[in-house]
């Protein structure tokens, strides 16, 4: 049996490093050790196109009504251990009572919630890709099997894929997948899945179905619609992208209180900070100026993809506030590398299944965008 610190006999590592006499190699779970991290190079350039932020800031008002409740915050003392204010607040959103609401440190620790309670050894949760890598990502380091189900040539997912991936699950056995994510819209592709594919999931699922509604706002519709029908939805949301807040890590989940009941389960004591919840309180005051941002960012979504249009890419549909594009002549990480020497960071998706020669932009400030637009034009003459 491996012991957690071997001893400084041990060959040199992978790194061709050896110990010190007397020191020891502390080694990670052996997956643990062959799991890359997932993340964007953060580079300091002028124009930051890609981590699918707003290029906005939140209202001054925002700010000015943080700044007065930080004046009352006891940080003597513990926060509120039950958030109840802030998801309160959320859930008044949405027509659900608090006990419905879910936060966390951004959605992705939403999702590792959900896959420490309902994920694990002996279970599978089951993507379809391309997808958003987080998914699996923290499938595989809670120890939960991945199934991956791969969409279609419209990016969206089929119901012979769907039914393929229910039966790899039952395969696995038990009630697999536990759970189905479900992007929508899907990250890095663009597409909001339709709502008679999500009705279909939560249909056949044997278990939970999670969807990612990251760029939510963006859609023509939300599987919130589905809540009051479907016990085994869970709908995951941020406030990194539409409500300009992706410095203040909050995210949420809406499902039945028995789901919101584990999740809790699996959360460490006093893991929102009392800031955090106060602001997230208050930017749900600002609902009107997050709508006018996400129709701006709208208008220029259709006006960068227009212009793509006219450059040798092939342009994906999208329904976020992201783009994503395939490179038809040029090799697509030499034109990421050429952009970011013109002071441009995009997102390079090529390695992603399904996506070689793709690259992803958000979208940005008009001024921004034109940068970008400009950029790629020179790149690819
Ligand atoms: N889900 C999707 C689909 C995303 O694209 C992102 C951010 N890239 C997240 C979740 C995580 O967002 P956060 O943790 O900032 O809430």
């Amino acid at each position: 049996m491996s012991s957690f610190a071997d001893r400084s006999t041990d060959p040199p590592d992978e790194h061709g490093r050896s110990l010190a006499p007397g020191a020891r190699r502390l080694t990670p779970r052996a997956d643990v050790a062959l799991m890359a991290g997932y993340h964007s190079p953060q580079i300091d350039v002028d124009v930051r196109l890609n981590t699918n932020e707003a290029p906005e800031p939140p209202p001054a008002g925002f700010v000015a009504e943080l700044q007065a409740e930080l004046e009352r915050i006891p940080f003597n003392r513990y926060p509120d251990r039950q958030a109840l204010a802030l998801r309160s607040a959320i859930g008044a959103q949405h027509n659900v009572g608090a006990e419905q609401v879910y936060c966390a440190n951004g959605s992705n620790e939403v999702l590792q919630s959900i896959l420490l309670a309902y994920g694990g050894p002996g279970r599978a949760a089951a993507v379809f890709e391309p997808t958003y890598a987080l998914h699996s990502h923290i499938a595989r380091i809670t120890g939960t099997e991945v199934i991956a189900g791969e969409r279609d040539d419209d990016m969206l997912v089929d119901e012979l894929e769907l039914a393929r991936v229910l039966t790899v699950g039952g395969r696995i056995g038990g009630a697999n997948p536990a759970v189905m994510f479900l992007c929508s819209p899907n990250n890095p592709t663009g597409r909001a899945e339709p709502r008679d594919t999500v009705e279909r999931v939560i249909a056949s699922a044997p278990g939970l179905v999670v969807v990612d509604e990251a760029y939510g706002q963006f859609a023509r519709w939300s599987a919130c619609e589905l809540l009051h029908d479907s016990p085994n939805l869970v709908v995951v949301r941020t406030f990194s992208k539409t409500w300009s807040l992706a410095g203040l890590r909050l995210g949420y989940a809406i499902a039945e209180a028995e789901v919101v009941d584990a999740l809790l389960r699996v959360t460490l004591p006093y893991h929102l900070d009392a800031v955090k919840q106060a602001a997230g309180r208050i930017a749900l005051g600002y609902g009107d100026e997050m709508r006018e941002r996400v129709a701006r960012l709208a208008e220029e979504r259709g006006r960068v993809a227009a212009a793509l249009a006219e450059l040798p890419v092939d342009v994906y549909p999208s329904d976020a506030n992201f783009i994503l594009f395939r490179v038809r002549a040029h090799d697509a990480q030499e034109v990421w590398r050429s952009l970011v020497q013109r002071s441009i960071l995009v997102r390079d998706v090529t390695g992603w299944p399904s996506l070689a020669g793709c690259l992803r932009v958000t979208i940005g400030t008009q001024a921004e965008n034109d940068a970008f637009l400009a950029g790629l034009t020179a790149v690819l003459a």
